[in-house]
Formats: C-alpha cells, structure tokens, sequence
C-alpha cells in the first residue's frame, strides 16, 4: 500500500466513526390511516426507545391535526365551523385561526388559485364514488368559492363566512401543516437528522451525514416508483401535488382533486407540480397552483417568491425548472427518460 492510500484509509476510518457511531442508528416508521395518508418518520437516534417515543409522539401530534382539521370527521373544529360560520362569528382554536390567516396569505399569493372555499363546490365531487356534479350544479355552487367570504376577526379570534354555501377544506394545505408540527415535536426533543412525509409533502431536517437526502419526483405517468429526477435536499421541505393521486376518467376527462377555484371543474393546467421550500406548510399551499394558472403563470409567481423552487412537468410531459434549479436542469431530467 503507498502511503498515500494509507493516509486515505486513515481518513476514511476517520470519516466512519464520524458517520456511524457504533449505538446510533437511523429509526424508521411508516404508518397508514392518519390523515387518510401515508406517514413516514425517519430519524437518526442514539437511543432506539427515546426514538419510539419521539415518533409517538409525532403521530400523536397528526392524528390530533386530524381530529380536528378533517372535513370527514362532522365533529372536527372545520367541520362545525362549515356549519355554523354563515350564521355569525364563531370562536375557533388558535391553531385553526392562525391556519386559516395563512391559507388566505397563499390566496393573495397565487391570485386565488390557492382557496379554501373551493370546498364549497368540491364537496359534490367523490373520487372513490366517481361522483362530479353537472353545470347547473357548479353554476349554483361557484358563488360561494371566495377566499373573501372568509372573514377573520384576529382579536377576538373568531371566523365568520359573508354568506350561505360557503365550505372551507384545508386538505390542501394541512398535511403540509401537519409535517412542519412533526418537525417541530423532533426538535424540541433535540432530534437534528430527521425526515416527516405525509403523502405529497415532507419536510427534512440536517443531512445524512455529509450527503443530502435524495427525494425522488414521480414520473406522473408512471407507476410509483419511477420519477423523473431525484433532488437532493437538507434543511427543506417539498410537496408535490399531482392528478394521479385521487381521479376518475369518464368520457376522456379527468376528474380529480384539485379544483379550479373559477370554474369549479378539476384544474387540469399541468401533469405535476413539485414545490421546494422552508417549510412544508409553505411548498403544499403553493403546489395546487400551477394546476390552475398553467406552467408560465405559476413559474412566474414561485420565481417572484425568494426562498421557492419548482419543477413542474407540462401537459406534454416535459418538465420546466425555476430559475433556482438550473443544475437540476442541466442534468436533462424528462419523464420516461
Ligand atoms: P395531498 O392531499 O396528497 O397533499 P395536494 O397537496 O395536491 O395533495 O392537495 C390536494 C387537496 O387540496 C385536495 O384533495 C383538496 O382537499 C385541496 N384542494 C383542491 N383544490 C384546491 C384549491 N384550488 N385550493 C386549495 N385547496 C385545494
Ligand atoms: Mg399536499
């Protein structure tokens, strides 16, 4: 062996020690059921059971964002706020408050294309049933479809809808949510290498050890496992939203679940979106955008925000970058290639 080599294995061993100490080791967890989703903790740890107990208590955290943030739930705080915020001004939690002054923050952001009231059609649509309501449905519905008709009393924390029909559903924006309060259970339990999925968005915190976590973006023409690109990310969340995640096809249209807040009909602008960011409430409350607004308009809204990058694969299947993923672009990633 030359000394160089030498040298070099010494670096390694080095390297290895740093890398894995011998009684820490990455704890994984995959659920299913909460949120009517896939969650997935991933973390490293020195102590498996403090670890066991960390992730309880991260799905403790969701399935109480569950109780009370589903709209399949009628006892949950959204499903009693569609119930009787037409009426008058009604006392909700701080959590909900403050969700909803962030959902209307990403409406003013996406010129509406991100809207809560969407709910207020969406409701006649049923994926698994293959249920879509017709014209004169949606004609009488879309009124209600306002983020405006959401009104906020900050101080004395209530919500109040402008006016009947209105419905709120936060399914596109709290499992977002819901990840970036997992992260935060892991890290005021000290926890520094850490990854919270739940379906389309996670959230990653440290790297793994002097490499970054690669997360691949589905080929949204393809089965599961196959994607067009793998990013590598630490300290970042992504989200992405696709319409192959809850649809029907009839009669050669798709339906599914991300509607267009203007027409009330499925937004069928895009094949994907995928959304890099800070924080998982963040990159999901901006991933439903390109669907309404198209590829050029919604690139030019996440180029505009500072800290976001996207990758949006195009009716055709080719896939645009924002400007801050050029190197991601220069490796050519296209769908099926
Ligand atoms: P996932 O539910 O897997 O996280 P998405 O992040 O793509 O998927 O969110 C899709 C959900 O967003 C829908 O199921 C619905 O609850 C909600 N949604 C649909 N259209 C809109 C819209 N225009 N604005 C806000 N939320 C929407
Ligand atoms: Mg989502």
């Amino acid at each position: 062996m030359k000394p160089n080599s030498l040298k070099s294995a010494a670096y390694l061993a080095a390297f290895l020690c740093l890398a894995a100490p011998a009684h820490a080791d990455w704890v994984r967890r995959v659920t299913d059921g909460i949120m009517g989703t896939r969650i997935t903790v991933e973390l490293w740890s020195d102590d498996k059971d403090k670890a066991e107990q960390a992730i309880d208590a991260v799905l403790d955290e969701l399935r109480h964002i569950d109780e009370s943030m589903s709209t399949y739930k009628p006892t949950s705080e959204v499903s009693q706020v569609n119930a009787h915020a037409a009426a008058g001004p009604m006392h909700i939690s701080k959590e909900l408050f403050d969700l909803l002054v962030t959902a209307k923050e990403y409406s003013v952001l996406t010129d509406g294309a991100f809207d809560i009231t969407y709910a207020s059609v969406g409701y006649l649509y049923d994926f698994r049933k293959r249920v879509h309501p017709d014209e004169a449905q949606i004609d009488k519905a879309l009124p209600a479809v306002n983020f405006r008709h959401v009104l906020l009393d900050p101080k004395n924390q209530t919500v109040q809808f402008s006016q009947k029909g209105v419905r709120i559903d936060l399914g596109g924006i709290a499992k977002g949510y819901a990840v970036d309060c997992g992260i935060d259970v892991l890290k005021s339990r000290g926890f520094t290498r850490a990854y919270v999925s739940a379906g389309g968005d996670s959230r990653i915190i440290g790297d793994r050890f002097g490499k970054p976590w690669m997360v691949g973006i589905r080929d949204p023409r393809k089965g599961e496992g196959e994607v067009i690109t793998r990013i590598p990310l630490t300290d970042a969340a992504i989200s992405t939203s696709g319409d192959y995640e809850r649809f029907f096809d009839e009669d050669g249209v798709r339906y599914h679940h991300i509607i267009d807040p203007h027409t009330g009909h499925s937004a069928s602008k895009v094949l994907s979106a995928t959304i890099i960011g800070p924080y998982a409430t963040r990159t999901d409350g901006l991933s439903k955008t390109a669907f309404v607004l198209g590829p050029e308009k919604a690139m030019e809204i996440y180029n505009r925000i500072e800290d976001i990058d996207a990758i949006i694969v195009k009716l055709d299947g080719t896939v645009i970058y924002s400007n801050g993923l050029a190197p991601a672009k220069a490796s050519g990633a296209q769908p099926g290639k």
